[in-house]
């Protein structure tokens, strides 16, 4: 049982169209790990500058995270601001300042290298080289991409899908980089580069799972308020990554649930703001929202 996050832990400035909060604490690998935290153990490798909350790695420790593979370098932390419109699919991406993850390279310490699930959250796909090669022994490898490096490197985007089990991505994304406006066609020819199963997420209204012989579809939760949406897809990723690697194998029905905890998982990040919904979330809850969905979809 293990799975490695490579990823960014950041600073976010978010706006949404009732408050603003500057530098709480964010990123793709903080929000993945605090997810795949209710499922697993993961280990996390990042850069952070001096100024990252020692509260903050505290608190990630608490939850069983383990941060050998977080570098602290002289310099500033990642900080990314974001705004939403009226409509939580919509971010804008104001400002990226990369700081310290700017010359990111990412190190595999000697005890992460055997993992079994290889996540690659959202990091410069001319990275993930180094990364594979890096780890032996790997079962499954996953990654994430925003829309920045479909519009910049899109041939290096289509590469590593050639060398990827599962490829995250929101829907937009995967219409993007298909070059179709058509979601099961895009998600179709998408799997031809090579990833076994392409998960597009599509916001409050779920995600469609594409494998080579069968979509599945999962709800997200009904909800009449999202206080702040960001990093639903990193912790959909965690959560689904996270059960994966509690089970011996994935088997067609345990993608099927990692798909609902992911979605689950999700569900809980966007009433608060930041990470702040992890600080008190329990597995009770979880569970609990696991019966939900059951009712949810059942006729
Ligand atoms: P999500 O809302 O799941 O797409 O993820 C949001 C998180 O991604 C935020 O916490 C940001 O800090 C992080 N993020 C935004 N841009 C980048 C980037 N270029 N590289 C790595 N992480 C990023």
């Amino acid at each position: 049982m293990s799975l490695v996050i490579v990823g960014s832990l950041a600073f976010d400035t978010i706006e949404t169209p009732k408050e603003r909060r500057e530098r709480i604490v964010g990123g793709s690998g903080t929000y993945c790990a605090l997810a795949a935290s209710f499922f697993t153990k993961p280990r996390v490798v990042g850069v952070i500058g001096r100024d990252f909350p020692k509260r903050t790695l505290a608190f990630l420790r608490s939850r069983d995270i383990d941060l050998k593979g977080v570098e602290v370098r002289p310099g500033k932390t990642f900080h990314w601001e974001g705004r939403y419109g009226e409509d939580p699919n919509q971010r804008t991406t104001v400002r990226t300042d990369l700081n310290v993850f700017a010359d990111f390279k990412p190190r595999l310490p000697p005890s992460y290298r055997s993992a079994d699930i290889l996540y690659l959250a959202n990091i410069d796909p001319d990275l993930h080289g180094s990364v594979l090669a890096q780890a032996k022994k790997t079962r499954l490898v996953a990654m994430d991409t925003i829309r920045y490096w479909i519009e910049t490197k899109p041939d290096a985007v289509v590469r590593e899908l050639g060398r990827v089990d599962v490829y995250f991505a929101n829907d937009e994304e995967v219409k993007l980089l298909a070059g179709d406006s058509n979601l099961v066609r895009a998600g179709k020819k998408l799997l031809k580069y090579g990833p076994s199963l392409v998960v597009a997420k599509k916001g409050e209204h779920g995600a469609l799972v594409f494998g080579r012989d069968f979509v599945f579809g999962v709800l997200a939760r009904p909800c009449d308020e999202v206080v702040d949406p960001t990093g639903a897809g990193d912790s959909f990723a965690g959560g689904f990554l996270g059960h994966l690697d509690r089970v011996p194998r994935p088997t067609g029905r345990e993608l099927r649930r990692a798909a609902v905890y992911g979605s689950i998982i999700a569900s809980f990040v966007i009433e608060d703001f930041g990470v702040d919904r992890f600080l008190t979330l329990c597995p009770e809850e979880i569970d609990a929202r696991y019966r939900e969905f059951r009712k949810l979809v059942s006729f």
